[in-house]
């Protein structure tokens, strides 16, 4: 379908174009699509941008991210409906590995989205050969297997647009977890160590940029960050644009 660039809601449309075309690939399920539709409710409500609140999240993640031991980006075929490129740059940005690991398992979808980020540039995706499979306790299904030289040992996992279950098993089992989850309220978002309540499709472009111009500065001072205090303003602003709405 052709969207006209002056259509109001032009850039949500694209979006959702970019992930049914995902799910036609079969990089996505029909679980993912609605998992989308509710992100795109909460979007709407913060009003499709990157708010202040966000960014400073994503420097928060930024900093997290290259200054960690071994970073992971755990990739779902939502994300990599919606990102393929932004998840190679990133790997190569903060040397974070890309492992890929599903809600929905199947070792056909795990290949399919191996492809894509192959094409897009990617060396090396763990979470594919069952011979590195390890287990992280506390979680049932197929969920609770990760890749021992990715996430199993890693000290920092991405985790964008993760469901409450496993963002508390990674926690439980000492990873710091960093997320992008448009819902301030859900679980992923408050269980997480740093949330970015952004559409992932904007907050990865400008995460990348942020780690690329992050200073000495940054590094060495490493600005404290309040995830509980950040999602209680994104739920403000939600508040906020319903007021402003409501009284239209
Ligand atoms: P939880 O289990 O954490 O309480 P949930 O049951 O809503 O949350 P899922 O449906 O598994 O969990 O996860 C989807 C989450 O991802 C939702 O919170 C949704 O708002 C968010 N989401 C969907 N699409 C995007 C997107 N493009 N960018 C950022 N967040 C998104």
């Amino acid at each position: 379908m052709l969207i006209p660039k002056t259509h109001p809601r032009a850039a949500s449309l694209h979006i959702r174009e970019k992930l049914v075309q995902g799910f036609r690939d079969g990089l996505v399920v029909e679980e993912g699509l609605l998992a989308h539709g509710r992100g795109e409710m909460f979007d709407y409500l913060i009003g499709e941008k990157t708010t202040k609140t966000s960014h400073k999240a994503i420097k928060a993640a930024a900093i997290a991210l290259v200054m960690a031991k071994l970073p992971v980006i755990s990739v779902n075929g939502n994300l990599a409906a919606l990102c393929t490129k932004e998840i190679v740059e990133l790997s190569k940005v903060t040397g974070a590995k890309i492992e890929i690991n599903l809600f929905y398992a199947s070792e056909k979808r795990k290949k399919i989205i191996a492809q894509y980020l192959k094409k897009n540039g990617a060396k090396e995706i763990l979470g594919i050969d069952t011979k590195f499979s390890k287990s992280i306790t506390k979680l049932d299904s197929a969920r609770r297997i990760v890749d021992k030289c990715g996430i199993f040992s890693a000290d920092v996992v991405l985790v964008p647009l993760e469901d409450g279950d496993r963002t508390i098993a990674l926690k439980k089992f000492g990873k710091k977890v960093i997320t992008f989850d448009l819902n301030p309220m859900s679980r992923t978002a408050q269980t997480a160590d740093i949330t970015i309540v952004d559409n992932v499709i904007r907050g990865m472009k400008i995460l990348i940029d942020t780690c690329k111009k992050l200073s000495k500065e940054d590094l060495e001072k490493k600005p404290k960050f309040d995830n509980k205090k950040n999602l209680k303003k994104s739920i403000l602003i939600i508040r906020k644009n319903l007021r402003k709405m409501a009284n239209a």
